[in-house]
């Protein structure tokens, strides 16, 4: 029964929350120094209103969850925002209608809100945006799934997929996005939205499994 139910998916995202908050100066210091320095506000006015929505909506199932996410950030202006929160869209839709989703149904729904933030954004792997994150969290997903893993081991692996392509933005120049105009000042910073990405992913490793 190692499955992601509403509980356990309303769970994931209150320790997202409370991540980000914690990383919140960071982030902004990232982008900062690469970018304009709004990604921490840009992320906090959409998790507020995460906060607020979740509170009033008393969502029935995971998809209901991460479509509150989704609308969250839809609403929420940078780039980061739209993208985000189609992504989330995406994970929402795949998951949508059951009480609770297996491996595979995440696995699907990372894919296809990956495959839009690509087509939206126009970024490939190693561009250093949040792509370089989703991907091979995408890729360890559905991996696991194809082993017939549960949900706690499939995120478990996800997030250090994550982790690994967010660090792997250290060193490379921006080719998408605001980052891309400084250019070289800013190849040793981190990419803040790949940060994020990965921050996600290790927010589901506590609370089940
Ligand atoms: P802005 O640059 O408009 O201020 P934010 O600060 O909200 O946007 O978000 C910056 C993040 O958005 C970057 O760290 C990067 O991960 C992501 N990003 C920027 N451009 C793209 C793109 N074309 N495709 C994917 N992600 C992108
Ligand atoms: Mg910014
Ligand atoms: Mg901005």
């Amino acid at each position: 029964d190692d499955l992601l139910d509403t509980t356990a998916a309303r769970r994931w995202i209150d320790t997202f929350v409370e991540r980000f908050r914690s990383a919140r100066e960071e982030l902004t210091d990232l982008d900062r120094r690469s970018g304009d320095g709004d990604f921490g506000t840009n992320v906090d006015t959409a998790l507020d209103r995460v906060a607020a929505a979740l509170e009033k909506a008393r969502p029935a199932g995971p998809g209901e969850v991460f479509g509150a996410v989704s609308r969250a950030f839809l609403h929420t202006g940078g780039t980061s925002g739209p993208l985000f929160g189609m992504w989330f869209r995406e994970l929402s839709h795949a998951l949508a209608g059951g009480p609770s989703a297996g491996t595979g149904a995440l696995a699907a729904g990372v894919a296809e809100g990956t495959a839009a933030v690509r087509r939206l954004g126009g970024a490939a792997v190693g561009d250093k945006t949040m792509v370089d994150a989703l991907v091979p969290a995408a890729e360890a997903l559905r991996a696991a799934a194809g082993e017939g893993l549960g949900v706690a081991a499939g995120l478990r692996r996800a997030a250090r997929a994550a982790r690994a392509g967010a660090e792997s933005t250290r060193g490379l120049r921006a080719r998408r996005g605001r980052a891309s105009y400084v250019g070289e000042a800013a190849q040793d910073v981190l990419d803040p939205g790949a940060v994020l990405v990965a921050l996600f992913f290790e927010a589901a490793g506590t609370g089940h499994g």
